[in-house]
């Protein structure tokens, strides 16, 4: 793997220890990505003195979390009508705004713990390139309004607004929202893990849990008891006991090219690094990185039979190869720009596209996560609504309607194999009719709508 991210960081990274015997804690948390280490972060806020560890089979910001888009974004993987199908209105509503709210949350604290991650808050653009995905684009905007958000948080734009902002071939329409900013993943991520670490958490690295039960973890040669064990292994769930069917890892992958001449970035306009995508099925997403290169991402990647994880996952030449294609399509200036960096990594995918926060008292089994895509910042409102319902202070945020939201599991296999590459293909093949005949393939859509 080639992560631009990776590569760019300039603070030493930390030697830590493995964990080799056994350990008493109060709460002891798997995976050192954002989830496990903002779980640490709000825990310890609340409650000082609580004895908590968190145990990485690799290394701090191997996962995700590490790796991902730089989108922190206060959209969620369901929408508001979504939400007030299963729950009502209210909840609906109070979900979103508290989305929103979360990237001032984030902001405050960056600046409060003085982490430096390059966070920018340039909001995004929502682009759409034929007439089914402006459809899209308005509809989105309108679902927002008729829940009363306003104007302030998310607006259409003329074509010359959304040209002065990013200049993007062949746009048909875009709206706005402020609710976005960029980071540098791998530098949040590394910050994070040193402020918890100043608060007296102890982050064991290279030691991997192969079962999780009520009150005890295991290990190969060790185990881990504790009041509350909290699963925070998103797109490597799969690979832990008992969990292979609980979320689903599809794979995002992105390049990074070269930073863009003076001329290039007068050209594509983007003063104000917003992140940018388009209302194609088969998401891209984009930044414009804090040193002036095109972060660009995409999936749509074939998901590997029986949830299967690998290194050798991480990179694909084929989707490498069409996120390029999707990046000079949507840029064509970087069809002069050197693609210096390609990387991926797994996603973690509910059976309904849908993440929770799950907590119970009774075994002291917690767990946050399943946000397809859309983590950098919901792993912060995942986890300050865990450390809530684990002290237990009856926080509003223990309301929420993800908060022990039950997804069912995946399909055994071959089932799951069959199902989620089918509507992979069922995805690319209607943003192709989309694009050439500009209209929605109703069929198609129909059989995407009830599985997704
Ligand atoms: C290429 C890519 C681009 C993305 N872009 C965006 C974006 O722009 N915006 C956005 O909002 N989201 C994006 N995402 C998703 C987002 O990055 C994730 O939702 C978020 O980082 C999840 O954080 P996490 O801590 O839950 O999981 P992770 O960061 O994956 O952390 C899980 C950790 O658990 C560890 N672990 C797993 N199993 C075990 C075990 N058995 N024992 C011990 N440790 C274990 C892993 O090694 C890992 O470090 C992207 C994801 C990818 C892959």
């Amino acid at each position: 793997m080639n992560s631009y991210w990776h590569e760019s960081v300039t603070s030493t990274e930390v030697e830590r220890d493995s964990l080799n015997s056994d350990l008493d804690l109060d709460i002891a948390i798997v995976g050192a990505g954002y989830s496990g280490l903002w779980t640490a972060y709000y825990v310890k806020k609340l409650k000082p003195d609580a004895r908590v560890a968190v145990i990485e089979s690799n290394n701090v910001g191997f996962g995700a979390s590490g790796r991902n888009g730089g989108w922190c974004s206060g959209f969620l993987p369901m929408t508001l009508s979504e939400i007030e199908k299963q729950h009502n209105r209210q909840a609906a509503i109070e979900m979103y705004s508290q989305s929103f709210a979360t990237i001032d949350e984030i902001e405050k604290t960056l600046n409060s713990e003085k982490i430096d991650c390059d966070f920018h808050r340039g909001g995004t653009i929502h682009g759409a390139t034929n007439a089914v995905q402006r459809s899209r684009v308005v509809e989105e905007v309108e679902e927002l309004h008729s829940y009363g958000f306003s104007e302030d948080d998310s607006r259409l734009l003329t074509l010359e607004e959304s040209r002065a902002r990013i200049n993007i071939s062949g746009l048909f329409a875009a709206s706005y929202t402020p609710h976005c900013a960029t980071i540098h993943p791998k530098k949040l991520v590394l910050g994070l893990a040193k402020v918890v670490e100043r608060m007296g958490v102890k982050i064991y690295e290279n030691s991997r849990v192969t079962e999780i039960n009520p009150r005890v973890i295991k290990l190969k040669n060790t185990k881990v008891r504790a009041d509350v064990v909290v699963r925070a292994t998103e797109g490597f769930t799969s690979l832990i006991k008992r969990h292979r069917r609980t979320l689903a890892p599809l794979y995002s992958y992105m390049v990074a090219t070269e930073p863009l001449t003076k001329s290039q970035r007068e050209e594509i306009s983007w003063h104000n690094r917003e992140t940018y995508h388009d209302a194609r099925n088969m998401i891209i997403y984009v930044q414009i990185t804090h040193d002036g290169r095109i972060a660009f991402g995409g999936r749509g990647a074939p998901y590997h039979f029986g949830s299967r994880v690998k290194p050798s996952y991480d990179n694909h030449d084929e989707i490498h190869q069409r996120i390029i294609s999707s990046m000079h399509e949507v840029f064509p200036v970087t069809k002069d720009l050197e693609v210096t960096h390609r990387w991926g990594g797994p996603l973690g995918v509910p059976r309904d596209w849908q993440p929770s926060v799950n907590y119970d008292q009774r075994s002291g089994l917690a767990s946050l996560g399943g946000y397809v895509g859309d983590g950098v910042a919901a792993t912060n409102l995942a986890a300050r609504t865990l450390a809530h319902l684990m002290v237990g202070d009856d926080h509003p945020l223990t309301t929420l309607p993800w908060v022990n939201h039950p997804s069912r599991k995946w399909e055994v296999e071959p089932l799951r194999y069959l199902g989620i590459n089918g509507l992979l293909r069922l995805s690319n093949s209607m943003d192709k009719h989309e694009h050439d005949k500009g209209t929605v393939d109703k069929f198609r859509a129909n059989i995407l709508d009830r599985f997704i």
